[in-house]
């Protein structure tokens, strides 16, 4: 299928690795000049240049911590105007509820909510009169259903659920899309960090905690950065521009529910 986003140009922050670099690449493979954000510059610059290698696209690679002010203005400057924004971040730590404090939630939300926000009252005007844009946030299935160790996570993401579920319809009018992709488990970095602190927190191996958890999703395996970022083109494609506002469950089928 033919995306239509050929020649477009997107940024997609927190992208040298895991989800991010799986929706920069399939991106790419769809055409799209990219901008390309993360806060270690080798592990950027290699993804950036094995991308222009692969897809003969125009990669700008940013060196810098999306969720600060000085680190967005960084990417926003570089990225210009932009047709498409991937939002992303990393996740916040694992812990329960009586373990966090006002600062941890500060440092969650900044993160997780406010910095999306920030990104999109940044880039969307552009793309409002230029009567095209597209926006996907990368959330966690934790929106749907709560993980009771990531309780910094369900909280800070739904908040931008509420403002992105609020501004999308605002929005559509004017050609403009924003929709959620909510990750459940995903071979990546995180998911390898996650089976870790579940492996010490039960006194099991990290190999044990993986197989524990694949056998509470029903398609039986973790899902890849390859499959997320598919469904990533497809939303920022112009064939999705009637998918207003949706939050989509990449999940194997973990979070068990009828809608
Ligand atoms: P990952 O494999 O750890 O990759 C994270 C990427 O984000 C890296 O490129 C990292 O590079 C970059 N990054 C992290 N913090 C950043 C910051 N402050 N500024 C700029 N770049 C930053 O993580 P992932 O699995 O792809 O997860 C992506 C998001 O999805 C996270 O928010 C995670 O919580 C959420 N999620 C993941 C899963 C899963 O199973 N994988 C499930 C649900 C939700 P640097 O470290 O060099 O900055």
């Amino acid at each position: 299928m033919d995306l239509g986003i050929k020649g477009k140009r997107a940024l997609v922050c927190a992208s040298s690795k895991g989800l991010g670099l799986g929706c920069a690449r399939a991106l790419a493979e769809a055409g799209v000049d990219l901008v390309m954000n993360a806060r270690g510059a080798d592990a950027l610059d290699t993804a950036a240049a094995q991308i222009r290698q692969d897809y003969g696209v125009s990669v700008t690679a940013v060196a810098a911590d999306i969720t600060t002010e000085a680190g967005r203005a960084a990417v926003l400057e570089a990225a210009g105007s932009v047709d498409i924004l991937v939002t992303n971040a990393g996740g916040p730590p694992p812990g329960m509820w009586q373990d966090w404090d006002r600062d941890d939630f500060i440092r969650a939300l900044d993160a997780n909510m406010l910095t999306p926000i920030a990104l999109m009252k940044a880039l969307l005007p552009g793309m409002m009169e230029r009567g095209w844009g597209r926006v996907v946030n990368i959330t966690s299935q934790s929106v749907k259903a709560p993980i009771a160790t990531l309780g910094l996570s369900n909280s800070a993401r739904a908040g931008l659920t509420g403002y992105v579920a609020g501004t999308a319809r605002q929005l559509a009018g004017k050609g403009v899309t924003i929709n959620n992709l909510l990750p459940g488990i995903h071979d990546t970095d995180r998911a390898k960090a996650l089976d870790g602190a579940a492996a010490k927190a039960q006194g099991v191996t990290p190999a044990e905690a993986r197989t524990a958890r694949e056998a509470s999703i029903p398609a039986g395996r973790y899902g890849t950065a390859e499959e997320f970022g598919a469904a990533c083109a497809f939303l920022c494609s112009t064939r999705a521009g009637f998918i207003i506002g949706q939050n989509l469950l990449l999940d194997g089928g973990a979070v068990n529910l009828t809608l």
